[in-house]
């Protein structure tokens, strides 16, 4: 599995810093904020601010490797919006992490928390780095570093990092550390995800997939789909794909392709999802899973399923392969799966897309509870947390749809109705300064 490139021209309204080539995410967030100006009614003289993020750090991250010799690695802190509350985001190491995708990935997460309605802006951090090349030793002084180099920025009331791609509790275990090293006192709320003994939360590693099937089940619902038997397909099978692919078999649905960067494996009886699961934990990939039958990559997107979910990166869904869907319902696990142009193409052919900024909100959901418990040291039962994201998710799926069918819009302008009207709204109420 790998991310097509996806050329996104320039554009008069992109920032001078990302001229000059190809805007990468960032052109495509441009492309959704369009598509929901006309809708703003009055608020869309303040929508600028949308195209714009508020700050964005780069930094130099330099460690020692184990070999003695030092490596260089580029992380940046994008804050996208904070009319709302503090930014919050998650932090993603991976090798071809960008600015333009950090800035778009800070943008998405203000219209998601906009979206579910929890009190923050928008914001996301990043490392480009492969962390699989690296000892673990490796790894915790370069989270270590890049926290200290981001540190001006962070704070339980100015902008909370958790997990994203590749960076896990530990991760947050080891930023927790050394922000509070630096300010002399313990301070937990400063990131989510932690582990549950340093004020994490239960339900939180769990979050992003239960949301999704939660979810999916309302949308599959209001389409008529039937649960038992229902036909999925999941790229990437860890954190979101593998929960959220567990929830589905349990439900009764069947669990027929999966992909991720270890290959594609299909079964059309569907596969035990809790032993692919704990497959996945052990072996890092689905490849090599016994009984599986193997496909091609590309293959995947054209599979026999009604419901598709991409779970790992952006740019999967692109015009290259919109087309050859057959799933009835999309459900976007990872942030930015889907390209404007495929996005046109779907909705052509009749297939609903419930966008990132609803389907994969139950993490950051979850993120706020465990930041509330950390304030008031009371922490809560993962029957409470999960019964108030289920509420959650599903009072915001069901607003979304209802801006969706009264504008007649797709899901995506609808969900960015609603958020781009709440964050602007905020903007407008607090004024400019001075
Ligand atoms: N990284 C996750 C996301 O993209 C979670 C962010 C958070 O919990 O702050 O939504």
């Amino acid at each position: 599995m790998s991310a097509p490139q996806v050329q996104v021209k320039r554009r008069e309204d992109a920032p001078s810093y990302l001229q000059g080539g190809d805007l990468g995410p960032w052109g495509i967030y441009l492309e959704q904020v369009d598509r929901v100006i006309p809708y703003l009614g009055s608020l869309s003289r303040w929508a600028e601010t949308l195209k714009r993020p508020k700050r964005a750090l780069i930094v130099d991250v330099p460690i020692q490797l184990d070999d003695g010799s030092v490596a260089h690695f580029e992380g940046y802190r994008v804050q996208h919006n904070l009319s709302r509350g503090p930014g919050k985001g998650g932090v993603r190491f991976h090798q071809d992490v960008t600015l333009s995708e950090v800035m778009a990935l800070s943008a998405w997460m203000s219209v998601k928390n906009a979206a579910v309605n929890v009190p923050y802006g928008g914001a996301k951090g990043g490392i480009r780095v492969d962390p699989r090349k690296l000892s673990r030793a490796e790894l915790q002084r370069l989270t270590r570093r890049y926290t200290s180099e981001i540190g001006l920025l962070l704070g339980p009331d100015k902008d909370i990092p958790a997990p994203d791609v590749n960076t896990d509790a530990q991760i947050m275990a080891w930023m927790m550390d050394t922000y509070s090293m630096n300010q002399g006192a313990t301070i937990t709320g400063v990131v989510t995800g932690k582990p549950i003994q340093l004020g994490g939360s239960l339900g939180r590693r769990e979050a992003t997939g239960r949301g999704v099937f939660v979810v999916g089940q309302e949308a599959m619902h209001r389409l008529g789909m039937k649960m038992e038997g229902a036909r999925v397909a999941i790229q990437g099978f860890g954190n979101v794909g593998g929960v959220a692919g567990q929830l589905f078999h349990d439900a009764g649905a069947k669990i027929v392709a999966v992909q991720d960067h270890t290959g594609t494996i299909f079964s059309d009886t569907g596969f035990d999802a809790h032993a692919l699961a704990a497959y996945v934990a052990e072996h890092r990939g689905v490849a090599g899973f016994p009984g599986a039958d193997v496909m091609k990559p590309e293959e995947f997107w054209s599979v026999k399923a009604d419901v598709m979910i991409p779970a790992a990166l952006e740019n999967q869904i692109t015009v290259a392969n919109a087309h050859k869907l057959r799933a009835k319902l999309v459900l976007e696990g990872a942030n930015g799966p889907t390209t404007p142009a495929a996005d046109d193409i779907l909705r052509d052919a009749g297939v609903t897309v419930v966008p990132d900024v609803i389907a994969n909100a139950g993490g950051v959901t979850v993120s706020y509870f465990e930041w509330v418990q950390d304030f008031s040291s009371f922490f809560w039962t993962e029957e409470e947390i999960n019964e108030r994201l289920t509420r959650i998710m599903r009072g915001a799926f069901s607003a979304v749809w209802q801006v969706g069918e009264e504008n007649g819009v797709s899901l995506r302008t609808a969900a960015f109705i609603v958020a781009c009207s709440r964050i602007l709204q905020a903007r407008e109420q607090r004024g400019l300064y001075p």
